[in-house]
């Protein structure tokens, strides 16, 4: 049994001596201020973190990464008595994070998540059909501090024209400047919501969506409408909006007058009255706007 332990003893200081020929891995090593005896019980996790430190110090990007973890590094922490080892960020690693901080501002319900991405710099401008969203967007941006806040849009057009993309972009571009948002797919967002009736997170999402700065209903008009939709999620949505002065955005594939006759029909019956009480709220709160363009969708 002694002699055993001598024997790993040994192994364990033979296998550090040869690490310790690399100059580098010595002066790599000499950072943690630790003594050999300590040093040596860790010669092989040392090593693969020496080989990741090499690899981030003649690297020039994330995307060129040769870590195990991509933008991470294994990285040796000094404790009492002991060395422990986890993974650090790199440099481009913190940079990206910092660059993507403003999507804290973002809320996504039920959408796709790489809308997170849009930005006003990739939306196609050789598409001239874009362009009046574009200066409507801008003047958004400019009138947002005025003390009357501008309007939304009620963007209409046909399946994978980029309505979708644009307010996203717009979004992302307010939430840069400090803007929180919230974007819901209305269909799914009234389906989730209505499972989770009676319960707290009802009330707390119900309420993000009223009172969010900047709220994107993505897709209306594509729901199934009920009475209890229209009247107790939609109507108070915009009503409490509409008061507070918030900026509320909409696409859709249907024209206000398409959605209002959408909305008029439920399974209870036709109520036009409700259904245009709604159409005047949406009225409102935003310009309208078409977008006609390809399907952008592959
Ligand atoms: P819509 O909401 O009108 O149905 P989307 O906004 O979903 O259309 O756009 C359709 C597809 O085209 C999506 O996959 C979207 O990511 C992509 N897309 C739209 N505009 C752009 C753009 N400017 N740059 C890159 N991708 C875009
Ligand atoms: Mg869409």
């Amino acid at each position: 049994m002694y002699k055993d332990f001598e024997i790993d003893k040994d192994l364990l200081t033979s296998s550090f001596n040869e690490a310790c020929k690399n100059k580098e891995f010595k002066k790599f090593i000499s950072k943690l201020d630790s003594d050999d005896e300590l040093l040596k019980k860790y010669t092989s996790s040392l090593e693969d973190s020496f080989e990741e430190y090499s690899n981030c110090a003649t690297c020039k990007s994330k995307s060129n990464c040769k870590n195990k973890m991509i933008g991470y590094r294994y990285s040796p922490i000094k404790g009492n008595k002991i060395i422990t080892f986890s993974y650090e960020a790199c440099k481009y690693e913190i940079e990206e994070m910092k660059n993507n901080e403003y999507q804290n501002n973002i809320k996504l319900f039920d959408m796709p998540k790489d809308i997170e991405k849009a930005s006003f710099k990739d939306i196609f401008k050789d598409d001239k059909a874009r362009l009046p969203i574009i200066k409507f967007f801008k003047d958004f941006m400019d009138n947002y501090d005025n003390e009357e806040k501008p309007k939304g849009m009620y963007l209409t057009g046909s399946f994978g024209s980029g309505k979708t993309y644009l307010v996203a972009s717009l979004f992302n571009e307010m939430a840069k400047k400090g803007i929180r948002s919230a974007l819901i797919y209305y269909p799914e967002f009234l389906r989730t919501l209505k499972e989770s009736f009676n319960s707290d997170s009802y009330s707390e999402k119900f309420n993000y969506i009223k009172k969010a700065p900047l709220l994107l209903l993505d897709d209306i008009g594509a729901e199934n409408v009920s009475n209890w939709s229209r009247d107790e999620i939609l109507g108070p949505i915009l009503q409490y909006r509409m008061e507070s002065h918030l900026p509320t955005f909409f696409t859709s594939n249907l024209t206000i007058d398409e959605l209002e006759s959408s909305l008029s029909q439920t399974s209870s019956g036709v109520d036009k009255v409700k259904a245009r009480r709604i159409i005047e709220r949406i009225k409102q709160l935003t310009v309208q706007q078409e977008l006609i363009s390809k399907n952008r969708r592959n």
